[in-house]
């Protein structure tokens, strides 16, 4: 239901009649205002809005009006339908009613975000000056007013705003020029809530996953790239919004001048080398920041580089398909990230999903990592007390960035001295566990930058302000007492005016000789004092006239005032705004503090979020039992134990059965087999054959897992594991149709099966699920075929291939890398038992009909099915006997019911005959003899029910 905002709304002074309306309409948001109009015949405030409309088309203007927001004309319309807002008017032009809307300003958040999420970006126009001041200049003058700000989703700040557990990326694209075979894009991505900076050049084949790995918020980009549908589509799925700039803000020069300003660096090379694309696209990005922070600068954080030879590459399908930071419907619940976060703030969440996105392919970085988890993991006291230093822990790096950009609370103050505080407790406890003994190389960094930041801000920040200071800094009160004596000495006088004016009614009381007489406030009239009307009489007159002067009559009351009244009310007003002002300074003062000390604070944010990161996945990998990988730059790939990280948590959940550990060895790092694991098949590439709901695409996937695992630095779900570094990763899990883009499922897996050829190297991991299935049984047999072969000969690569086409397994006797293992099945009363156990080996056969027996299909067509498989394996594979069999197969309705088919109801000639053993009296020949009668029937029945 549509709120009306506008209740308990005060008048306001200005006023607005003619203006002209807006001529676009009310999708595009705004009113399209043509200077030339501005001029005539509008009221000054209202030439004023139009003028600064007319300067921000693309974006709703939030214009700022009192304690409101107000929008008008067409962008009244889309908000109020957007927001399920009243739409009011105000004024008339050319006799229209010129619609508006209005959001109050302690709402106004709430109502940007629902904005943003829409689709709108939105202009914010504040009031730049008090009322009061405009009022000096003539009764006519109009506040002067400006944009300070234009909200996109890719720029936001606050906390209400944002996802604190995500990170909001504003992303530059710049694609170089086309048709040249190496084509790169470059990237440059910036988190203005937090700092976070990185760049990196991909080759253009790679733009899905780069972008879906960025998860940007926004991106900005040409138009001629955006025009092109299938990059747009991927900016879509990676959830971002797209905005097109103009080509001349990709400088390269502008980018590299910009960038070395604001990292104060005369020179970039203590960054690396930046190629002109990645400075084209930072030269985009941080004109696009300059644009809308109108010209407030952000944090910056040193640029972290991105690129092929840095990450493990993982493409959009893969990254979709494993369920690394959600789940294909896109629920975060169930995927790899939920399974493994147990860290306790929002930085430290926020870092896990990086590394998770971003695996390495540095084994000594990886190494690193490992030591600074394998020294918390042996260390549970030292990672309680860190997890509770963490706990509250304000989000540093956010309240910092708030600061910079002139947008930051009281409430920001405090985040930034309780961060320091955690950070100077966890770095006591760091060092005092590592003296004597020494830290990894990772938790030492994170110490030392814990410990660096200038030691007298904290308790500066401390002593200045109250334990909770409030959100809002117009109020004041955020300034601890004691810390200023000037502003003491102000509240002082403040209150005891107060007091004073208590003092001031009871004497008046007794004079007037009215008990009821009372001191009141309005914002209107300011300090009055008022009586009951019966009362009032006794003072029109003298000799009270000459102290109360009458202002008012109501209905039931009177109002008066007296000279000391007034002189009292002043005081009162100038100490509360001296008292207000000077706590406004000294917000200023400690601004400017943190304001110097912004690179070393945006350290020790990173630090703590890498402490609570690396402490959450020494928790994860206690509770769940997960070890340390070993990872070099080999070839191999030896899971041993293995299990599914998110599969294993939620049958524990659910209690519904323990997971089965499953091996791995993609070539063998030694000869012998570890006592206590099974002997398994060694090669570069499995084939997988096993029924359905087997365990397949399980091991498939939790053997990617791992690896994922292993190269963001973090233990895992094994009994051992030995990984050679894995430069890309592709896996192919399931199909799914692009019916947006018109692709069936057999073109979307062609496709995505193409890339995974053209582009997997020696060192890659490939992992595909029944490649071939979309189309006939012999075409899709004979691409299963081929992509198996090629895998083998040109890839080289380590790969996993599921596969129901048994004829596949023959490839293993053909070509030497190529092994044969099969999850287990058992066979009970024709019931299938899923063992979930991988061995060597084929499958047998399908067991389709069993399954599809589980899953519920009716019987006649279980037995039907049954019977027709039975001819077809008759047939021998010869197409001629297969059609000749299938025209001799009675019509369905004949064949049913059998006669023959004993009553499924009861109990078995088997069980019959069991129920009638008493083993107490058997001798053990007739006991034997029993069991071979016992193992004739089963074999009848068995029959039976195949029929
Ligand atoms: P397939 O790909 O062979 O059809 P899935 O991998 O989808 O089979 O597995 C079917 C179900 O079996 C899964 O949902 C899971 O609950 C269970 N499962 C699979 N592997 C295991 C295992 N190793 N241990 C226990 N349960 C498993």
């Amino acid at each position: 239901m549509a709120q009306d905002l506008r209740k308990g709304r005060k008048q306001r002074a200005e006023g607005g009649s003619a203006i002209k309306p807006a001529p676009r309409p009310a999708a595009e948001a705004a009113p399209a205002v043509e200077p030339a109009t501005v001029s005539s015949g509008v009221t000054p405030s209202m030439a004023q809005f139009l003028e600064i409309k007319a300067a921000n088309p693309d974006c709703m203007l939030f214009y700022r009006m009192g304690d409101f927001y107000e929008l008008f004309f067409e962008d009244a319309v889309a908000a109020a339908e957007a927001l399920g807002i009243v739409l009011t008017k105000r004024g008339k032009h050319l006799g229209e009613d010129i619609p508006m809307c209005g959001v109050p300003i302690h709402r106004a958040d709430e109502y940007l975000q629902r904005l943003i999420t829409k689709g709108f970006r939105v202009a914010v126009c504040e009031q730049m000056e008090d009322p009061s001041e405009a009022r000096k200049r003539g009764s006519k003058a109009v506040v002067h007013r400006d944009v300070v700000r234009l909200v996109t989703p890719g720029t936001l700040t606050e906390e209400s705003l944002l996802d604190a557990k995500a990170r909001n990326y504003l992303t530059a694209v710049f694609k170089g020029p086309h048709g040249s075979d190496k084509a790169t894009v470059a990237l440059a991505s910036l988190d203005i809530s937090t700092g976070e900076f990185e760049v990196g050049e991909i080759p253009a084949v790679d733009f899905p996953g780069e972008i879906v790995r960025l998860s940007p918020g926004e991106v900005m980009a040409m138009d001629s790239f955006l025009a092109d549908g299938d990059l747009r589509k991927w900016i879509e799925i990676a959830g971002a919004a797209a905005t097109p700039v103009p080509a001349a803000h990709f400088d390269s020069l502008a980018g590299e001048r910009q960038l070395k300003a604001q990292l104060g660096v005369a020179d970039l090379a203590a960054f690396g080398s930046f190629s002109r694309p990645e400075l084209a696209a930072v030269g985009a990005l941080l004109k696009y920041v300059e644009l809308t922070q109108i010209g407030k600068k952000p944090c910056l954080r040193p640029p972290r580089r991105s690129g092929p030879s840095a990450h493990l590459v993982i493409d959009a399908p893969t990254r979709s398909s494993l369920e690394l930071l959600r789940s294909t419907s896109g629920d975060k619940s169930s995927s790899l990230l939920a399974a493994i976060d147990r860290t306790v703030t929002g930085p430290g969440a926020r870092e896990l999903a990086a590394r998770l996105a971003s695996p390495l392919r540095d084994s000594d970085v990886i190494g690193d990592r490992l030591d600074a988890i394998g020294f918390l993991h042996g260390n549970e006291t030292l990672r309680g007390d860190i997890r509770r230093a963490l706990q509250h822990t304000p989000d540093l790096a956010r309240a910092l960035s708030r600061l910079a950009l002139q947008r930051g609370a009281p409430k920001d103050l405090g985040a930034i001295r309780d961060g320091l505080a955690a950070a100077q407790s966890c770095a006591r406890l760091l060092r005092s566990e590592g003296e004597g003994i020494g830290l990894p190389t990772a938790l030492a960094g994170v110490c030392a930058r814990l410990a660096g930041c200038a030691a007298d801000l904290q308790p500066l920040l401390a002593r200045a302000l109250v334990d909770d200071p409030p959100h809002l800094r117009r109020d004041g009160n955020f300034v601890r007492p004691g810390f200023s004596k000037d502003l003491d000495d102000t509240r002082a006088l403040r209150d005891q005016s107060r007091q004073v004016m208590a003092a001031l009614e009871a004497r008046y009381q007794q004079e007037a000789g009215i008990k009821a007489l009372k001191v009141r406030h309005n914002n209107i009239l300011g300090y009055y004092i008022e009586v009951p009307a019966g009362a009032s009489k006794p003072m029109l007159s003298q000799p009270l006239s000459d102290t109360f002067r009458h202002r008012q009559t109501m209905a039931g009351a009177t109002r008066f005032t007296t000279q000391e009244l007034t002189e009292t009310e002043s005081r009162i007003v100038s100490a509360a705004d001296r008292a207000l002002a000077t706590e406004h300074d000294i917000f200023a003062e400690l601004a400017a503090a943190i304001a110097a000390e912004e690179r070393t604070l945006g350290e020790t944010a990173a630090a703590l979020a890498e402490l609570d990161c690396l402490t959450a996945l020494a928790e994860v990998a206690v509770e769940q039992g997960y070890v340390r990988p070993v990872l070099d730059d080999g070839t191999t790939f030896e899971i041993r134990g293995g299990r599914h990280p998110v599969v294993e948590q939620a049958l524990k959940k659910s209690s519904s059965g323990v997971f089965i550990e499953n091996d791995c060895v993609l070539v063998a790092s030694r000869p012998e087999i570890p006592t206590g694991f099974d002997e398994m098949t060694e090669a570069r590439l499995w084939l997988v054959t096993g029924p359905n709901m087997a365990g397949k695409s399980t091991f498939l996937r939790q053997n990617a897992l791992i690896a994922v695992l292993a190269q963001m630095g973090s233990f895992v779900p094994a009994r051992s594991a030995h990984i050679g570094i894995v430069d890309r990763l592709f896996s192919r899990v399931g199909a799914a149709d692009d019916l947006a883009r018109g692709r069936s499922t057999f073109m979307v897996e062609m496709v995505e099966t193409a890339g995974i050829l053209n582009q997997a190297t020696s060192r890659s991991l490939v992992i595909l699920d029944e490649i071939g299935r979309g189309t006939a049984t012999f075409d899709g047999l004979s691409i299963a075929w081929a992509v198996v072969e090629h895998l083998h000969e040109i890839n080289a690569c380590r790969a996993l291939f599921a596969t129901h086409y048994h004829e596949l397994t023959a490839l293993a006797g053909r070509l030497s890398q190529i092994a044969n293992v099969t999850v287990d099945v058992r066979e009970w009363r024709d019931e299938i038992v899923f063992l979930h156990k991988v061995k060597a080996g084929a499958a047998d056969r399908s067991y389709g009909i069993q399954v599809a027996k589980l899953a519920g299909l009716p019987k006649p067509v279980t037995r039907r099915a049954a019977e027709v498989l039975a001819l077809l394996e008759k047939s021998d594979g010869k197409a001629g006997d297969r059609a000749a069999l299938l025209n001799e197969l009675p019509l369905f309705a004949a064949a049913r019911p059998k006669s023959h088919v004993p009553d499924e109801s009861g109990p078995s000639p088997a069980e019959e005959a069991l129920a009638a053993i008493n083993p107490d009296e058997l001798t053990p020949k007739a006991a034997l003899e029993i069991l071979y009668k016992l193992k004739d029937l089963a074999r009848k029945e068995r029959r039976y029910r195949a029929c």
